[in-house]
């Protein structure tokens, strides 16, 4: 008999399946490449790096500076500026200055409360700044930065890797590639900061199966990721963060601890106290006091106010403490202890402040890693990558990802998805299922690729049978397990329980390496066709249950007499009066609700026949 798989709910033959795991890669050649530049395109600040001469560098603009202000300005006459200029003209039009665009990036109009300049609603429901998308403003920066290097470089660059902060969800990461194509950026691969944080860092000064935290705090975001790597290859375990925690938050507290006057003030006085916080906040890394000084900021009054060290402590204490919260959750959440981690690494500016270099180690039981330029690494990190696809830095790993999902088919026709699509590679991951009749002997194994709900609808890779002990239905145990190589191959283990036999088949075709229209093609059409997918898998679902729970619910009414109400009987009556009225219509929704309701009227009927099958049993051994 050839029946499909059901998905089980146990889990743990296999320990850890549903991690990724990775093993050696390494398929970079060539050492001249391709140029592929290497953007940290940041909420403060951003840089742009390039492999030269089998270096990772940075490049830096005309002033000599590799850090570039993410700011951009756009003048009255249509004429726009980014960067440095940008940020300059600030203090005489602050209404046209943007910066932190990237809080609005992939963002619903309302979600973001306050910006540097009104924002307004798109017609897609999104946010606009000066009549500009966030893509747009974004996309600002990047040409500049595009500018920068092909000036540094001397030859165009059409191509990219761009970092976005681990916590991006996919409407933000799809907004960085797009603001990268407006750019006329190619966007190679989205990467992200932690990860980059810790290719800078190195994959030379750690031993196999390493753990890494990154705690990462600028002008305006704080993010600590918890990163695993194994044989050159990253994977995020945990990422916690709070996006508006920064070392912005601390310059406008320092203003208003110097300026009592603050909240009364306008625009313009308080962009000038702002940035006078800032210096004297720079300074105090330094030294262990500043003048905080303020001619006429406000045309009239002048300020002059002496900051030690321990003041801005006090000031930055509530904002280190929340980091710190961060900090916990994610160890909790990737399930280890600090003193479990290799090393702590400290990227962003905002780490430069001795209190939160000695909170860090506090925290974590260890003196964190400074070797990182704190503004530095994520670019350096993403131009590592860059250098990696590029082909111009050797023995470096590829970060491949599956690009679509892989499954097997269930019982019902559904897709049953084991990898997901995005995964990266190399990875396995497998899941237990069952018989669906009694006395079958053997299970056919459908291996799936795509993103469709119904079986049928992706593609076949390859089936094979797997023989097991007949058993009731829904008593045997196989486990699935799928393992994709370094190479995109893709191995299947299906393992029976009871007797430990596996059976095991490569299937070699295409498992990661698709032509990119279909993959589009695929996603496209999952979208498409997502509601009538969903709703078709709801009622198979349904149906699998219904015919399930009818004839049960017939045998336990001929058994019920005594056991429930008339009122009780008579509801259950009618629920599966229902269930079968809802299965004839062929709606999901209405079955499913109805199912429920059939479910729920024999629940004191369950009850009432376990209790007393336990009494006879009771008396029997009595
Ligand atoms: P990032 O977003 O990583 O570029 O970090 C920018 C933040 O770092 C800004 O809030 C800066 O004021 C802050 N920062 C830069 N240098 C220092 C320093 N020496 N001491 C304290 N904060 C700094």
């Amino acid at each position: 008999m050839e029946e499909n798989l059901r998905s089980g709910e146990i889990q743990g033959i296999f320990d850890n399946l549903r991690d990724c795991v990775s093993g050696p890669a390494g398929k970079a050649v060539g050492v001249t490449g391709e140029l592929i530049l290497g953007i940290d395109l940041g909420t403060t600040h951003s840089a742009v790096g390039a492999v030269e001469s089998g270096f990772p560098i940075l490049l830096a603009d005309e002033e000599g500076r590799r850090i570039m202000p993410s700011a951009v300005w756009f003048g009255a006459d249509g004429s726009v500026e980014a960067g440095r200029k940008a940020l300059r003209r600030r203090s005489v039009e602050p209404g046209r200055v943007v910066t932190s665009v990237k809080r609005l990036m992939g963002r619903r109009h309302g979600e973001e409360r306050e910006f540097c300049v009104p924002m307004e609603r798109a017609a897609d429901g999104g946010v606009t700044v000066l009549g500009r998308s966030p893509e747009e403003v974004s996309a600002e920066i990047l040409k500049e930065l595009k500018r920068i290097a092909e000036m540094r470089l001397e030859r165009p660059a059409g191509k990219a890797v761009i970092t976005v902060p681990a916590y991006f969800n996919d409407a933000q990461r799809a907004a960085t590639k797009r603001a990268g194509e407006l750019a006329g950026l190619e966007v190679v691969r989205i990467l992200s900061e932690p990860t980059a944080a810790a290719l800078a860092y190195g994959l030379d000064k750690l031993g196999d199966r390493s753990r890494v935290a990154v705690y990462d705090l600028g002008g305006g975001t704080f993010d600590l990721s918890v990163l695993e790597m194994q044989d050159g290859v990253f994977q995020v375990l945990a990422t916690r963060g709070d996006t508006r925690l920064g070392g912005d938050d601390l310059d406008a507290a320092l203003a208003r601890h110097c300026a009592a006057d603050f909240d009364t003030l306008d625009d313009a006085a308080k962009i000038r106290l702002t940035a006078e916080a800032e210096r004297v906040k720079c300074a105090l890394s330094e030294r262990e006091s500043e003048t905080f000084r303020a001619p006429f900021y406000d045309g009239s009054r002048s300020l002059e106010v002496e900051v030690s060290r321990g003041d801005l402590e006090a000031l930055a204490k509530p904002l280190i403490a929340r980091s710190l919260t961060c900090c916990r959750q994610a160890l909790s959440d990737a399930g280890i202890a600090a003193a479990e981690l290799d090393a702590v690494v400290l990227v962003g500016g905002s780490t430069r402040i001795p209190a939160v270099r000695a909170a860090v180690a506090e925290l974590f039981g260890r003196e964190p890693d400074l070797s990182q330029h704190p503004d530095e690494a994520v670019a350096l990190g993403a131009t590592i990558q860059a250098g990696v696809l590029g082909g111009s830095l050797r023995k470096m790993v590829l970060l491949d990802v599956t690009p679509l999902s892989l499954g097997v088919e269930t019982f019902g026709g559904l897709m049953n998805v084991i990898i997901p699509r995005n995964t990266t590679i190399p990875c396995k991951a497998g899941e237990m299922f069952t018989n669906a009749a009694s006395g079958q002997a053997s299970m056919r194994v459908r291996v799936l690729q795509g993103e469709r709900e119904m079986a049928r609808d992706n593609w076949e890779l390859g089936n094979f049978e797997v023989p097991f002990e007949p058993m009731p239905k829904g008593q045997a145990r196989v486990g699935v397990q799928f393992r994709i190589d370094e190479n995109g191959i893709l191995e299947v283990l299906a393992r029976d329980v009871k007797t430990g036999r596996d059976t095991v088949v490569e299937i070699r075709n295409a498992a990661v390496d698709v032509d990119d229209a279909a993959v589009e093609k695929m996603v496209g059409e999952s979208v498409e066709y997502a509601f009538d997918d969903m709703a078709e898998r709801i009622f198979t679902e349904a149906k699998l249950k219904a015919e399930e729970l009818l004839p049960a619910v017939d045998q336990a009414l001929a058994m019920a007499a005594g056991l429930v109400s008339e009122d009780e009987r008579r509801e259950i009556g009618d629920a599966a009066e229902a269930v079968r009225e809802a299965l004839a219509a062929g709606l999901p929704n209405p079955l499913k609700a109805a199912v429920q309701r059939l479910d729920k009227a024999t629940e004191t009927l369950a009850a009432a026949l376990v209790e007393r099958a336990m009494e006879e049993a009771l008396e029997r051994r009595g």
